[in-house]
């Protein structure tokens, strides 16, 4: 196997996005994913694929990583330690500062540096390389990886302590997810009343109530009734299940933020965690008895 800039270790929705952005750059790439398929696909846009994460970690001193759980970016990251090449772990998934805390100082006794990286902004952002990229860990390794990381999208420094971005990123998914339920109900209940869904979002976003799911999530996926803006129910519902953890270790009251939790619960329950979490508003649907279509 030749050895590449660098790997993707998880080239799922996000990770096959983001792993194209550095081949386009002209960057040679190597990947790994459990999904043979998803490999494949990758293969086909020029990436050298590898048959184990350990495999990535000994074709690249620098991998990145997308996985979908706290549990399996742990798993994933003790099958490196013994790698060859590998220097540099750079995990974009959204794990929380727990994992983040305990894989940080298991990489770093076999000398490779773990770097917390998650990404916001959707499918879209991944693919035309707009995400908002979170990094924390040693400043030294930041600026070595900041070239690569700038072809994911926009790249914000927020400090050097392990978990640090993981925390700045699931106060966001706490608030994306917010803005679904939040939206979901005002607008069930204008619908209800008789207004325009449509309309109503666009008041909404000239408005002082405009958020990323009136100005986006609604018209894109709602409004058409296509629920596949691109995020699962049951990632979000993990995200705001870390954010409350963690505001919990910190002595921080969630309350609304429980509410948003247990509404991603009631979407998961009844449309499954492979649903898209725009069917939030699905469940507010039900639950009215209208449809909230433009
Ligand atoms: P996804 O499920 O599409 O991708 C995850 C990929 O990891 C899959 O292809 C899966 O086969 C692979 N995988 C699972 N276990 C593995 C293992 N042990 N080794 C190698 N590969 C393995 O999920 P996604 O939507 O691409 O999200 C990935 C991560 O990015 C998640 O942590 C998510 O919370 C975060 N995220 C997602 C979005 C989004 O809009 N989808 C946005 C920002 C952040």
């Amino acid at each position: 196997m030749k050895t590449t800039d660098y790997g993707f270790i998880g080239v799922g929705r996000m990770g096959a996005h983001m792993a194209r952005r550095l081949l386009k750059a002209g960057l040679s790439v190597t990947v790994f994913d459990t999904s043979a398929d998803a490999v494949k696909e990758l293969v086909k846009s020029g990436a050298q694929a590898a048959a184990s994460a350990l495999e990535v970690a000994n074709a690249t001193e620098t991998a990145f990583l997308s996985l979908p759980t706290p549990d399996v970016v742990h798993k994933v990251c003790l099958g490196l330690v013994e790698a060859k090449r590998l220097k540099h772990v750079a995990d974009c998934s959204t794990t929380g500062p727990q994992v983040a805390r305990i894989v940080q100082p298991e990489l770093a006794k076999h000398h490779i540096v773990y770097m917390d990286t998650p990404v916001s902004g959707g499918l879209a952002g991944a693919r035309d390389g707009t995400l908002a990229v979170m990094v924390s860990g040693p400043r030294t390794v930041f600026e070595k990886l900041e070239s690569a990381l700038k072809n994911f999208g926009k790249v914000f420094f927020v400090g050097e302590g392990a978990g640090q971005a993981q925390t700045m990123k699931l106060a966001n998914n706490l608030l994306a997810a917010a803005a679904i339920v939040l939206s979901s109900e005002a607008i069930a209940m204008g619908v209800k009343a008789g207004l325009n869904p449509r309309q109503m979002c666009d008041i909404i976003n000239a408005g002082s109530g405009r958020n990323s799911a009136t100005q986006d999530k609604f018209p894109r996926s709602v409004l058409p009734g296509t629920f596949d803006f691109g995020f699962a129910t049951g990632l979000s519902h993990k995200d705001v299940l870390l954010c409350l953890q963690e505001a919990d270790a910190l002595g921080v009251p969630m309350i609304a933020g429980a509410a948003v939790f247990q509404m991603l619960g009631v979407t998961k329950a009844r449309f499954g965690a492979d649903s898209d979490f725009t069917s939030i508003a699905r469940v507010y649907e039900e639950w009215a008895g209208i449809q909230i279509r433009g």
